[in-house]
């Protein structure tokens, strides 16, 4: 049995699952793909009352959805709060703005009649999810997809089986229609397969390149649209002229949210050398304040990583870089508390030829390099194969917002924390993936963006030479 959940704080197994079976997908797909004739025929308002009683039931919900995830993946009770109501958030932006946003587009033509680009639905979609983040990586996709009308097959985690059942429980509770999204504990073949049937018509997903190359080659191979969300190691460039007390305040923040397995997290700190001394104490200071426990305990602020390998896999790449050179500041010793704790680690002196230096690391390890100028320090934020995510902190928001055009990454917050709400568009470049998730761009990622255009009678002039003629559309 692959779908497990075992709590990484004591190590217990709470549940495991069956395997789905090749019956039950074909009962699912037939299920979808009848809800889609249905939806395309449907009022999208009837989609979006039923939205509304989703971000209600969320709501309602919420202690339960929050132990739960926190009971599973080992994030601190208070962050899983957040991520639930971050859910209920997405529901009812979606619910409130999707039939707006998805409006037919007139376009000006210089053919014969009147041109517009009308957003339908295309079908059912694949969506394959990762741990970090159970219900928000579900809601991401599931809110607008909903809205547009395409029923979804989601493929979870293999550790976080409880999370993706009780979400999938709370959406059909609140009265979306059977098949709106099917939660199925699915091997690898069984998204392969389901991604090639012909009644699938793309697939999402958030997690590792491998993960991501091998759904997205499948996807190529059956002439399927994909949207990945990949890694990242976004920088976070320290000005000389930056408040200091606001980037002690959101550097360390920044690095141990959610343990520091988060896909935005600020895994390179880039600090120009005037501050660097300053910097370093602080994150030190800030680091030596956290407090491992029980995750489900107010008093924690130190969760334990999401399971065993997942700790095992980071202090290996820890020992990797320390041997190739990079030097441990603070950190890199063991907790005496059974679970799956890591402790909170500086590293720096990670030249480029050191692993440390373009390869992530998904936990509380921290790379802090020092630079003495903009342009170094830009460079190095771009030299990385990723290109997620980026922080800027300096005096001078207009500088911040011009390094932030030179930074090769989907998004860029100067002076800001990591924003992650339903109008601003989520996803990287270069190995990050391709795609956005949410505002109007994550909506529109699985729609057939269709063409209808309509006279009352052909134009027969041009009609011997094949082409149209070239009105100038200013007379039209
Ligand atoms: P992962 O191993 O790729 O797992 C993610 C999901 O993909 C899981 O459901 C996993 O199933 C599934 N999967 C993996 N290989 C597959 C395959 N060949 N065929 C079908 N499904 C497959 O990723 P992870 O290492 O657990 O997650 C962490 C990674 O996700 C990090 O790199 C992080 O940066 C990234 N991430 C990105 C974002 C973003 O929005 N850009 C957000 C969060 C996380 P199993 O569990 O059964 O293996």
């Amino acid at each position: 049995m692959a779908y497990k959940t075992i709590n990484p704080y004591n190590n217990e197994l709470v549940k495991e699952y069956d395997d789905t079976t090749d019956q039950e997908l074909q009962d699912t797909l037939e299920r979808a793909h009848d809800l889609y004739k249905t939806f395309k025929t449907q009022d999208i308002k009837e989609r979006s009352k039923m939205l509304h009683r989703v971000a209600d039931k969320i709501r309602e919900r919420s202690d339960e959805l929050a132990r739960t995830c926190t009971i599973e993946m080992g994030k601190l009770l208070v962050e899983a709060k957040g991520e639930v109501e971050l859910c209920a958030v997405i529901a009812d932006y979606f619910a409130d703005h999707a039939e707006e946003m998805l409006k037919p587009e007139k376009v000006e033509t210089s053919a014969n009649g009147k041109a517009e680009i009308h957003h339908q639905s295309t079908g059912v979609i694949m969506m394959v999810e990762p741990w970090n983040f159970p219900y928000y990586q579900m809601i991401r996709v599931f809110a607008p997809n909903f809205m547009v009308g395409n029923p979804m097959i989601l493929k979870h985690a293999s550790n976080t089986p409880s999370s993706a059942q009780l979400m999938a429980d709370v959406i059909e509770e609140a009265g979306a229609p059977k098949g709106s999204i099917t939660n199925l504990f699915m091997n690898y073949d069984q998204v392969s397969e389901t991604i090639a049937d012909s009644r699938v018509q793309g697939v999402a997903l958030t997690g590792s390149e491998r993960g991501g190359a091998t759904v997205a080659k499948t996807a190529g191979e059956n002439l399927k649209q994909s949207t990945l969300e990949l890694g990242g190691m976004d920088p976070f460039i320290v000005m000389d002229d930056a408040d200091m007390d606001d980037v002690a305040e959101i550097a360390w923040r920044s690095r141990i949210y959610n343990a520091g397995q988060e896909c935005t997290s600020s895994k390179r700190f880039i600090v120009m050398e005037d501050v660097y001394d300053d910097f370093v104490e602080r994150l030190k200071n800030n680091f030596s304040k956290l407090k491992p426990g029980d995750p489900l305990k107010d008093d924690t602020t130190l969760a334990p990583m999401n399971t065993k390998k997942a700790k095992e896999e980071l202090q290996d790449q820890l020992d990797e870089a320390i041997n190739a050179g990079a030097q441990v500041v603070y950190g890199n010793e063991p907790i005496d508390l059974p679970g799956q704790f890591f402790m909170p680690t500086i590293l720096t002196h990670v030249d480029k030829d050191n692993p440390a230096h373009k390869t992530e690391m998904f936990g509380p390890v921290a790379v802090v390099y020092k630079v003495s100028s903009e342009e170094e320090a830009i460079a190095l934020a771009n030299d990385n194969p990723y290109g997620l995510g980026a922080i800027v902190f300096t005096g001078d928001s207009q500088r911040g917002a011009e390094i932030a055009t030179k930074i090769e990454t989907g998004m860029v917050y100067v002076n800001n924390f990591r924003y992650s709400l339903p109008e601003l568009p989520f996803g990287g470049v270069k190995r990050s993936g391709y795609g956005r998730e949410m505002s109007r761009i994550g909506l529109m990622a699985f729609v057939n963006d269709k063409l209808i255009l309509t006279a009352d009678k052909p134009d027969m002039d041009n009609l011997a030479s094949g082409l149209v003629a070239s009105k100038n559309l200013d007379n039209k």
